[in-house]
């Protein structure tokens, strides 16, 4: 059984694309998308041993030998350009997938929709998005075992006009949850104010104070301000 999150990263993949899971660790996620949606293909990418290894083994055990190919490498180098239509990473923060779409720039060409999700630092992802001319063009997020995580859909093409107002609100907190305002979305930035503020009182009460303090504390002020509104 898969869990509600990987199910979710699913749901964004379209049915007959090629795909490639990068950091599958045990291409479950590939082996549900070929058994479920009727994926033609997919690669399942993982940089370490012990997840390839498992991966091989999971591919074997579903019988899906043919359809998925498990390759070991680091992020976007176990694809060739044009192999796949869509890309899925998850599970890892933000910073990583977005050094491994900046590492693999190359293979995107042809890529035709990402599908992302981040544990942390969603806004990483968004940043990297825009400047390199992919549109953001849906976002989901969920609750699952006290955790909650955002995904993110981009496809080919500019974005500008999403984020011309209120930037950089638009990329911390994402523009189509912002909208939604669902409950884990609150949850989520409820709980972040909760622990900037208690960093705010930490800084407050610190005894020195010099430049670089003085800097941080404004920079947290404007975040929570902005993140109250
Ligand atoms: N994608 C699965 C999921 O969402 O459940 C697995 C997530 S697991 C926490 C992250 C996986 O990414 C690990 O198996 C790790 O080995 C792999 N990984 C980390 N960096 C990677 C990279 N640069 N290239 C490929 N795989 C990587």
């Amino acid at each position: 059984q898969l869990s509600d999150r990987l199910i979710r990263v699913a749901n964004f993949v379209p049915t007959g694309m090629t795909v490639a899971d990068i950091g599958s660790d045990h291409a479950y996620l590939p082996s549900y998308l070929c058994l479920q949606k009727h994926t033609p293909f997919a690669i399942a990418g993982e940089v370490n041993d012990g997840p390839y290894q498992s991966a091989l083994s999971q591919v074997v055990r579903a019988g899906l030998q043919s359809q998925i190919s498990v390759r070991k490498g680091n992020g976007l180098a176990v694809i060739s350009p044009g192999e796949v239509d869509v890309i899925t990473i998850a599970g890892m923060g933000g910073g990583l997938i977005a050094t491994i779409l900046d590492e693999g720039k190359l293979k995107l060409d042809g890529v035709k929709r990402l599908v992302l999700q981040p544990n942390v630092s969603a806004d990483l992802i968004r940043k990297w998005l825009r400047e390199n001319n992919w549109f953001l063009q849906a976002e989901d997020i969920l609750e699952e075992d006290g955790k909650i995580y955002e995904i993110l859909v981009a496809v080919p093409g500019d974005d500008l006009e999403l984020y011309l107002s209120e930037e950089e609100k638009k990329l911390l907190l994402g523009p189509y949850l912002l909208k939604e305002m669902s409950e884990p979305f609150q949850k989520k930035w409820k709980s972040e104010l909760e622990n900037w503020k208690r960093i705010l009182t930490q800084f407050e009460q610190a005894k020195e104070s010099n430049e670089k303090l003085n800097q941080k504390r404004l920079e947290f002020e404007e975040l929570i301000k902005m993140v109250e509104e």
